[in-house]
């Protein structure tokens, strides 16, 4: 009791004492006394770009370069999307600050915006290559801008817009595309269930048939059957695609896919539907995650999503796929849209997380070498360099596999199917996980100004972590890969045919053989770097067959793959990196010499080594001898020393301009996003010697000279006694 009346006594007191030397006339000597320090005299480089910086955003970005630039200048142009004018320059950030009914509502609000100006022109009604290159570039930018914007869009286009276009047949294009595309109905995804969600096949919605209506009756027959986590299923939604085992006379034929319409235009939930709402979650709040239950709801017999199997009017299934285990793998196939979004999108914000922690790095100095010499820049020093250089390597390389991944995306046909359900699970996973250690790290490199909010790496952590788990698990979704890489080998074998898709050609050559001893040139070389990651996948691959045939005659089949998950885990890690860099390499191919291709060389000879350096198999299985995993070691930190002073410069090379902020000088650049990490006086002379105070760039433009600001709460308390100094409006 005694010590927290004393404590408010301080308080009080020490809040007078701010406020009346707040209040305090300034002097000239006064204003005299605030010096710049070695901080101040940072100049940014970015007169000295090695290389053409919106070249290289050319070529990461990969496509639709004006179709992104006009988005960028139309979400500046409304204040929904929290436009800040700041040294001349427009940045738009979403607000995190909002409550969650908040955040749901200016979603909405935003979707109408982007609606009314054409953004979603052709996104479920032009199939093309091209219309859906645009749709997959409008959607990084809007990801960029904020994720539960991207995770709402692309829940309606993606998923609802997605299954009706890919499980529907002519009857329901017709009906219900270019309503979508309109948003004259909202449309939401049933799948996941309480007690189901990896396990899709054990969902436990049961619908049956009704041949005297016509109708297919959809029943919730268990708590644990409720949908749970329906993203725009609490507040938005009208319609939703509902999974379901179908049950016809008796016989379960499996998960099917039905419309089902869950409230009317004006927003009343339809006659026996119930929802509920998932409620806060750590990020993502702008998306409504609602639960569903059917009470015996009726549709028509149309509803069914028929492209793989139907029912006839007289209550006869009807499929002309008739093993079961290869109908459900029908039905999944078109998802794959879901993980290409999400694996170019967790790309684009560990660059967001990069671009504000390199900039940081690059503004801030910490302890001098020399005792009285200046403080020394943050990426001056190797071990920081090692921190986030490597990072940025892995973040290109990524970068340039999302673009193929987009690629055989939009020329997918029956054939490629596979490779693209493989290449976009392995690349969701990896590129989602690749973003947590980004952002986390990132975060951590900006020291306490990581933890503010408006500097953003923090809160990206809490948005973007979800997609770790949605749209496929990724540990599920990498046991996929291997299990998919398991059964061509076998099939290969059996039929004693040389390997054809999934990149494993080079199964058919030689064994590759890697030099006794590693010289640099030798690491750089992309020979070396191809052949030892196809040495691992192919070693790795007749490994893990191996052992789960060992496995089964003495486990039996069941348990023989779950037993193998270390070599599984261990093979889907060597077919992604080693796919990620044939990705780069055949992207720093079609350069010509100069510059850029220098640049990307060594992010490419970096992103081989970091994962020869990370991954434990390399050593474990004697693909690098000990003596070269030390050379290895050594040419990372050669790489990050090279690679530094190309920093800034390749983390200005997304069109992130629009998304960025501004804050004087320290963090000035035409291309990225800076966060507001503050610019800073020290102040000599005070009635805190010593003190580092705030510059003017961040306090009002006209703060009074040599009055003593401290750091933010200081000045928040003194506005809210109503100073005549501040602007309160104008602090950051
Ligand atoms: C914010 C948010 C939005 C979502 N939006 C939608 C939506 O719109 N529509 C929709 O249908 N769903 C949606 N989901 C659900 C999402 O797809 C599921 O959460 C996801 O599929 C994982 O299912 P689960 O949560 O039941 O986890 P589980 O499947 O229970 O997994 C839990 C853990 O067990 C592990 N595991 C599971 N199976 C295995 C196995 N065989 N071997 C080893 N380990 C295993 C997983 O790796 C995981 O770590 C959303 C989820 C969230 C969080």
């Amino acid at each position: 009791m005694a010590s927290s009346s004393s404590s408010s006594l301080d308080r009080v007191s020490w809040r007078a004492l701010v406020l009346s030397r707040h209040l305090q006339q300034p002097t000239d000597s006064s204003f005299q006394s605030l010096e710049s320090s070695v901080c101040l005299q940072y100049s940014p480089p970015e007169g000295n770009l090695e290389f053409d910086v919106r070249e290289m955003r050319k070529l990461n970005d990969g496509h639709n370069f004006e179709d992104r630039d006009w988005l960028f200048g139309l979400l500046i142009q409304s204040n929904l999307f929290c436009p800040r004018n700041s040294g001349g320059k427009i940045f738009v950030s979403a607000d995190y600050n909002q409550s969650m009914e908040q955040q749901r509502e200016i979603t909405m609000k935003r979707i109408r915006f982007l609606l009314d100006r054409g953004v979603f022109k052709g996104w479920v009604t032009d199939r093309s290559p091209e219309g859906e290159l645009r749709k997959l570039a409008l959607l990084d930018v809007l990801g960029i801008f904020d994720h539960s914007l991207a995770i709402k869009i692309g829940v309606h286009f993606f998923l609802w817009g997605g299954a009706i276009q890919f499980f529907g047949t002519k009857r329901h294009h017709e009906k219900w595309l270019k309503d979508t595309e309109g948003y004259l109905v909202t449309g939401c995804f049933a799948m996941t269930e309480l007690g189901h969600g990896s396990n899709v096949r054990g969902i436990e919605t049961i619908t049956t048939y009704d041949s005297n209506t016509g109708e297919f009756v959809i029943n919730t027959p268990s708590e644990s059957a409720q949908k749970y986590w329906i993203g725009g299923a609490a507040n938005h939604a009208t319609h939703t695609i509902v999974f379901s085992q179908l049950n016809i006379n008796g016989r379960n034929q499996g998960v099917h896919a039905f419309i089902a319409q869950i409230r009317d235009l004006d927003g009343n939930i339809c006659p026996n539907i119930r929802i509920a709402d998932c409620g806060h979650k750590i990020g993502l709040n702008g998306v409504d995650n609602g639960r569903i239950w059917f009470d015996n709801v009726r549709i028509p017999r149309e509803n069914l999503l028929n492209s793989v199997a139907d029912v006839s009017p007289d209550g006869q299934y009807l499929s002309s796929i008739k093993d079961p285990d290869q109908r459900f793998a029908a039905f999944m196939a078109p998802l794959t849209s879901g993980r290409v979004t999400l694996s170019t999108s967790a790309i684009y914000t560990s660059k967001i997380g990069l671009a504000i922690a390199i900039r940081y790095s690059l503004s801030r100095r910490a302890f001098s070498v020399s005792g009285s010499g200046p403080e020394v820049l943050l990426l001056d020093y190797p071990s920081h360099q090692r921190r986030l250089i490597p990072l940025l390597a892995k973040t290109y390389a990524m970068g340039f596999a999302g673009n193929y991944l987009k690629k055989i995306y939009v020329t997918r046909t029956p054939k490629t199917s596979k490779t693209l359900h493989i290449v976009s699970s392995a690349f969701k996973s990896t590129f989602s996980w690749h973003n947590m250690r980004t952002l986390q790290e990132c975060r951590e490199a900006c020291g306490g100004q990581g933890l503010k909010t408006e500097n953003r790496v923090g809160n990206l952590k809490g948005e973007f972590d979800v997609q770790t788990t949605f749209e496929g698990d990724n540990n599920v979704l990498m046991q996929q890969v291997s299990k998919t890489l398991l059964a061509e080998y076998i099939s290969a074998q059996k039929r004693k045919r040389p390997f054809q898709g999934f990149g494993l050609e080079h199964m058919n050559d030689p064994s590759p053989v890697i030099p006794a001893q590693l010289s640099s040139s030798v690491l750089r070389s992309t020979k070396f770097q191809m052949d030892i990651f196809c040495l691992r996948e192919r070693d790795l691959l007749k490994r893990f067959a191996a052992d789960v045939s060992q496995r089964e005659a003495q486990e039996g089949k069941a348990y023989a793959f779950l037993l193998s998950y270390q070599l599984a885990e261990d093979l889907a890690r060597a077919y992604t990196e080693r796919t990620v860099l044939q990705a780069f390499f055949e992207s720093e191919t079609c350069l010509s010499e100069g510059p850029h291709k220098n640049v990307l060389g060594l992010l490419r000879s970096m992103y081989a080594m970091i994962c020869l350096e990370e991954d434990a198999s390399f050593l474990r299985y004697g693909y690098l001898s000990i003596e070269n995993a030390a050379t290895v070691r050594k040419e990372v930190m050669k790489l990050c020393s090279e690679l530094r002073p190309h920093a800034l410069s390749l983390v200005g090379t997304s069109n992130w301009s629009s998304m960025s902020r501004y804050y004087g000088a320290l963090w000035y650049t035409s291309w990225v996003p800076a966060g507001v990490l503050q610019f800073r006086l020290r102040v000599t002379v005070g009635y805190e010697d010593g003190k580092w105070v705030l510059a003017p760039k961040v306090l009002p433009a006209d703060r009074k000279a040599g009055v003593i600001y401290d750091m933010g709460v200081q000045i928040s308390d003194i506005a809210k006694e109503g100073c005549s100094h501040c602007d309160k409006g104008q602090w950051k």
